[in-house]
């Protein structure tokens, strides 16, 4: 299908941006990558008045590493993330996560904040976003401001991004020196949305007992979110197979999908706790104990 009419402008700055959302008042979408707008102006799902094409505008596209955040601006690609050694060294969960985003053709195309800013609850980078708690940094008339991930997704493809504001990047806290990560998921076919996934972070004390642990979900509710039970549990035990298989039933207690064409809740309820235990198994054995002089995985 064709899409609707819309008028097409492509601001050569921020502030000329901000004041085209202005101007049409909630009426106008940012496009970024179009991986995901595109099917859904073809498909008549979305009818905005105007495309604001952000492509034009200089300084979005850097990838660096300030302090202890990845910060990424607003036109870095899904594939300039996951080919950046910055990002393997720094965040591996976010490199390993890449991989399951779409396709690489859309990988090319499509950004990271239009992932976050898009909210599809089965998406793998709000996941990650969620679980090492980013931050976004929307710009709108009143100047910029920063959001914590918690507080950014609020339901199905929606966020607080005000209709006037758009993302201008995001930060996310590199991991801990020794600390292990995991992003599994499940998906119908390679390339889908997930059916669920589990982005895990596990930091080891100098016993070798788990002293943090981190569980990032997508696909098991109307926004990707952290399974704060299981988290608090895990601290201070061994890591194990019996750990894991408690950790797993408390996340399936945690969680809230629904059912949709394709998956049962009950489904996506307990393929969250299977993937949690695979992903705190393999977060464990990457992590490293403080004491073993680092370098070794256990
Ligand atoms: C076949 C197919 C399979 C896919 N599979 C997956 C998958 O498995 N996992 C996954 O996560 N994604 C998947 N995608 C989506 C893809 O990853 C998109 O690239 C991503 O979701 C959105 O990024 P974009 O830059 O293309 O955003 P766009 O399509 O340009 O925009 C998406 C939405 O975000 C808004 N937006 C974009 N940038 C900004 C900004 N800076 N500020 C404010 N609003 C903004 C737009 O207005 C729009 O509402 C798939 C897409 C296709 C076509």
């Amino acid at each position: 299908m064709k899409p609707p009419r819309f008028a097409y402008h492509d601001p050569r700055s921020l502030d000329e941006a901000v004041e085209l959302l202005g101007r049409y008042g909630g009426e106008a979408k940012i496009l970024a990558g179009g991986q995901s707008l595109i099917p859904l102006l073809n498909f008549r799902l979305a009818r905005p008045a105007a495309l604001i094409d952000i492509n034009r505008i200089p300084g979005l596209d850097s990838l660096t590493l300030a302090g202890d955040r990845l910060e990424v601006g607003a036109l870095v690609r899904h594939r300039q993330v996951e080919r950046s050694e910055l990002v393997r060294r720094h965040c591996p969960l976010l490199a390993e996560a890449m991989g399951w985003v779409g396709h690489p053709a859309i990988r090319q195309r499509g950004t990271l904040c239009g992932s976050l800013a898009h909210a599809d609850p089965a998406a793998e980078i709000p996941a990650v976003w969620v679980a090492l708690d980013g931050v976004v940094r929307a710009r709108g008339p009143q100047g910029e401001r920063e959001v914590p991930a918690a507080e950014f997704f609020l339901t199905y493809f929606t966020t607080t991004l005000e209709p006037t504001e758009l993302l201008v990047g995001a930060g996310l806290p590199h991991l801990p020196p020794g600390a292990g990560w995991a992003f599994v998921e499940v998906a119908r076919r390679h390339g889908d949305f997930a059916l669920a996934a589990v982005a895990a972070v596990v930091e080891l004390d100098a016993q070798g007992r788990i002293a943090r642990a981190r569980l990032g979900l997508a696909g098991v509710g109307p926004v990707p979110c952290r399974a704060r039970g299981a988290e608090a549990f895990l601290a201070g035990r061994e890591p194990g197979e019996a750990t894991w298989k408690e950790a797993a039933a408390l996340v399936e207690d945690e969680v809230e999908p629904d059912s949709d064409l394709h998956a049962s809740s009950a489904y996506r309820r307990q393929l969250a706790g299977v993937l949690a235990r695979r992903a705190l198994d393999q977060a464990a054995r990457r992590a490293v104990v403080p004491a073993s002089g680092g370098g070794e995985g256990r």
